[in-house]
């Protein structure tokens, strides 16, 4: 097989990468002087960089590559589908047979009332698409002053001005004049940070009734709905006590309000099951789907919606929405072809039965760690928490991630994609992970906590 990768000497590309490209989420000054790391290749769960070293991809890319690297169907696929039929739109009374039969397959897979598709490119625009629908739903049965969507603080949901805004990161609504009008927040149910001396379960109680008292605040008739993700991923996957979902629901099924889940990394098995919301308990009338339902080979993202109000909207005339590349063609076929290997390689069972329940007790282990607060997972997503004194859980003197940053580059160093949020420690690998991948995986992030741990004694920072 012909490996020759034909480019520039990585010197050059990182020349001209600070010269010229804009990166997201960086500080790109900081980055040019630094030199960007440059992946040139990956397979199964591997990355290989511009120098040829190897890495372990304990993210799944961005939380996205699923089935993995390197699945040729998924190219076969596309290059079929651009050669009948590359482009052509769903407005105007069209359609296509890639995009009728992902949605027809979305609505099997989806919980039994949701059986509509509204598609985007991105997470961010399916989210842009759902903070519209809901409102122009409720105005559509007479209820317009019903406009308010509550969502959480530090929770994610892109970077579009109608998903930031729903996003509760303080970071991003300092910079661009956000949020937008009639988004509120409630706190997290983020226990290890906020719970102080409280009873998880109890915790978990008290954040989900938050809702309860912003929509008594709002006044129900002002309210649309909900939004969360069922665990939060770019938050620092936070699992919720058991206690909150099932609060969470009772609430919005007392009251006159939707639910929005936004499954853009818990949907397409990353937690054992179809979707998060099957794991957690939860019945949305709308999920938010991206990055695993193609699992990031090509961008697609949509909304999966409830009969009822695709019903309503349905019969209210036009919804004078939509993008160029909604239901795009290739992206469909693509999604649709991982669908079919990921149900059936049997990769949710898989996770489900195998991997999630070999990490959860391999990565449990970290916790005796002498850095480490906390480790959890639930599915195959993962964290630990960087801390100075585990029964304080105390932060680290100094800016806020300082450590988390230090450990991602002993990761990185020792052949590992590790995130850090602050200082906590994330993982969210390929669901087609093994469990010897995931002894390399535990044995790697050991690694880089000893020598995190080491470095902070050498300083004098413990
Ligand atoms: C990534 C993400 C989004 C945004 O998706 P993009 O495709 O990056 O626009 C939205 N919601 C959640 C929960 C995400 O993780």
């Amino acid at each position: 097989m012909n490996k020759i990768t034909n480019h520039l000497p990585t010197a050059e590309l990182q020349a001209l990468d600070a010269a010229h490209h804009m990166h997201p989420f960086t500080a790109n000054d900081e980055l040019a002087a630094k030199g960007v790391r440059i992946i040139t290749r990956a397979e199964g769960v591997t990355l290989t960089d511009s120098e040829g070293k190897k890495y372990l991809d304990g993210m799944a890319g961005l939380w996205c590559v699923n089935i993995g690297y390197g699945r040729k169907e998924l190219a076969d696929v596309a290059s079929r589908q651009m050669q009948e039929l590359p482009y052509y739109n769903t407005f105007f009374q069209t359609s296509h047979v890639p995009v009728i039969a992902l949605s027809a397959k979305l609505a099997e897979l989806a919980p039994e009332h949701l059986n509509h598709v509204f598609y985007a490119s991105s997470g961010s625009e399916a989210n842009d698409t759902n903070i519209r629908m809901v409102r122009h739903y409720w105005a559509s049965k007479g209820k317009p002053s019903k406009q308010v969507i509550i969502s959480r603080h530090n929770a994610y949901h892109g970077s579009t001005l109608g998903g930031a805004s729903l996003g509760g990161m303080a970071g991003m609504h300092a910079q661009g004049g956000l949020p937008i009008p009639n988004i509120a927040y409630i706190d997290q149910p983020h226990w290890y940070d906020e719970g102080g001396d409280s009873d998880p379960a109890e915790f978990g109680l008290e954040r989900a009734r938050q809702l309860e008292a912003k929509i008594a605040e709002l006044g129900e008739d002002n309210v649309a709905a909900f939004i969360a993700e069922p665990i939060q991923g770019a938050g620092g996957i936070i699992i919720p006590p058991e206690t909150y979902w099932p609060e969470i629901q009772r609430i919005c099924d007392a009251h006159e309000i939707l639910l929005i889940a936004d499954e853009v990394i818990c949907g397409f098995g990353r937690t054992g099951n179809w979707f998060g919301s099957e794991t957690l308990g939860i019945r949305p009338d709308i999920m938010t789907i991206a990055k695993g339902l193609s699992s990031g080979y090509i961008p697609i993202g949509g909304s999966i919606v409830s009969d009822e109000i695709a019903a309503v909207i349905g019969a209210a005339g036009d919804f004078n929405h939509g993008y160029t590349y909604s239901g795009h063609p290739v992206a469909a076929a693509v999604a649709l072809e991982n669908l079919r290997i990921l149900e059936e390689e049997n990769i949710i069972e898989h996770v489900r039965d195998v991997a999630a329940p070999y990490l959860a007790e391999k990565w449990a282990t970290l916790a005796d760690h002498p850095l480490v607060g906390e480790a959890n997972s639930i599915g195959l997503m993962a964290a630990i928490v960087l801390t100075p004194d585990k029964a304080t859980r105390a932060k680290f003197k100094g800016d806020e991630g300082a450590v988390g940053l230090m450990c991602r580059e002993f990761c990185f160093a020792n052949g590992l994609v590790m995130r850090h949020v602050g200082d906590r420690m994330i993982i969210a690998p390929p669901l087609i992970i093994t469990p010897s991948d995931i002894d390399i995986l535990i044995a790697r992030a050991t690694t880089a906590l000893d020598l995190t741990y080491e470095k902070l004694k050498a300083d004098g920072l413990l």
